[in-house]
């Protein structure tokens, strides 16, 4: 079976979800294409295995201890650091435990891509990335946020008459909800009782942003359609602070016409083979962009724009052991040169072969141009030329 560098396209397109939620519809609705082609099969792998690099991992792997830290610490009002309440939060985040497993678990997948090797290991210890998070907590929880709150009665998804539990006890989480009619669920971290009616409370660690709330009045809409009752609030709680706004049914409304919009235009856009593109400006860093012909030339656009090394090449030599000669797209040469050590990472490539390299190191030498292949490049190859020359794919 070919390689992942020279399937031109998945060997098992992803279907649309079949059931839809926040993130999924925020997620297609960026890009249909990128969805699809990262959940599609690509020969032996599952799903499109993108190469991230160590630092973006280890950012990521911090910021969902956060995410569970802030989220464990909002169920409880924000306890003040070393208080039972605050012990508790941690252990139910698996706030320390939780970097060994995320570090060993990373490690095992980047083990599993294509082309592994030394510069694809994490590096940092898992004890050095709690520290980072540590010190990134403490610079932006503040204690005594939501004092007094009622300990919530966890629901999960098998609970029925959610209105009267949530008199009884007043407040539930993790409450599993599912639209009576539209293909679209969501798990609402918190619902509570207020001296007006529910308030529907959601944890976020970072910066307040507009989609936190448009995820929140979701949430607020599977509230009412479930129960019958109208939540008056939405709330996100970040480490220091909260945003609320006022819900009426006029905007649940609204929001449920919208949802059902998006949910049929989206599956629609999902059902080419490729699924509809959405270039713009985050094709630059799109981990799919080498198998995307409408965001590529845009992304390669802003990619040398920036000096990085991603382009449109046509093989015009014979390979050696240090690389290759090709035309770009508007005729001029490049040498493709690596290491002897890379070699074995560079896909085979034939006289006429289009390549797309991407994050190579581009470099203006005297002798003209060259893209250089390092450890961490990837060359997907393209179709044959007939005629050997440069030009864009189509
Ligand atoms: S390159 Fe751009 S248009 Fe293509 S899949 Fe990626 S984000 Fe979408």
């Amino acid at each position: 079976m070919s390689s992942l560098y020279e399937l031109q396209a998945p060997t098992e397109w992803a279907a649309p979800p079949e059931v839809w939620s926040s993130s999924s519809l925020d997620e297609v609705g960026a890009c249909p294409r990128r969805w699809q082609l990262l959940r599609s099969r690509w020969g032996d792998h599952e799903r499109f295995p993108v190469r991230a690099h160590p630092a973006a991992i280890e950012g990521q792997v911090v910021h969902d201890a956060l995410d569970r830290l802030a989220r464990a610490c909002g169920q409880r009002g924000n306890p003040a650091f070393g208080t039972i309440a605050f012990m508790e939060a941690a252990a139910e985040a698996d706030f320390f435990g939780g970097f060994a497993n995320a570090v060993a678990d990373w490690q095992e997948r980047l083990a599993r891509h294509p082309r592994p090797g030394p510069p694809f290991r994490l590096r940092t210890t898992p004890q050095e990335l709690a520290n980072r998070a540590i010190r990134l907590f403490r610079e932006q929880y503040r204690p005594g946020a939501g004092d007094g709150r009622a300990a919530a009665a966890s629901v999960g998804s098998g609970a029925v008459q959610l209105a009267g539990l949530l008199r009884a006890r007043g407040a539930l989480s993790e409450v599993k909800l599912r639209h009576p009619s539209l293909p679209f669920l969501g798990v609402l971290d918190r619902v509570q009782l207020t001296g007006e009616g529910a308030e529907v409370v959601d944890f976020k660690c970072g910066k307040a942003s507009e989609k936190h709330r448009t995820q929140l009045m979701r949430y607020a809409l599977l509230w009412w359609r479930v129960t019958g009752e109208t939540p008056t609030r939405v709330t996100a709680q970040y480490l220091d602070g909260r945003q609320s706004s006022d819900v009426g049914e006029a905007a649940l409304v609204e929001e449920e016409r919208s949802i059902a919009e998006a949910i049929a235009a989206l599956t629609d856009h999902l059902s080419g083979r490729p699924g509809s593109a959405r270039p713009g400006p985050g094709c630059a860093w799109c981990p799919v962009r080498a198998r995307c012909d409408d965001g590529w030339a845009l992304g390669e656009e802003n990619a040398r724009s920036e000096g990085r090394g991603d382009a449109e090449l046509t093989v015009v030599g014979q390979p050696g052991p240090h690389g290759f000669l090709c035309r770009d797209g508007v005729g001029g040469e490049v040498a493709v040169v690596h290491e002897a050590a890379v070699a074995p990472l560079v896909p085979a490539v034939g006289v006429g072969q289009v390549v797309r390299v991407v994050d190579g190191v581009r470099k203006e030498k005297e002798k003209g141009k060259e893209l250089e292949i390092r450890a961490w490049t990837e060359v997907f190859v393209g179709h044959q030329r007939a005629d050997g020359q440069a030009s864009r794919q189509a």
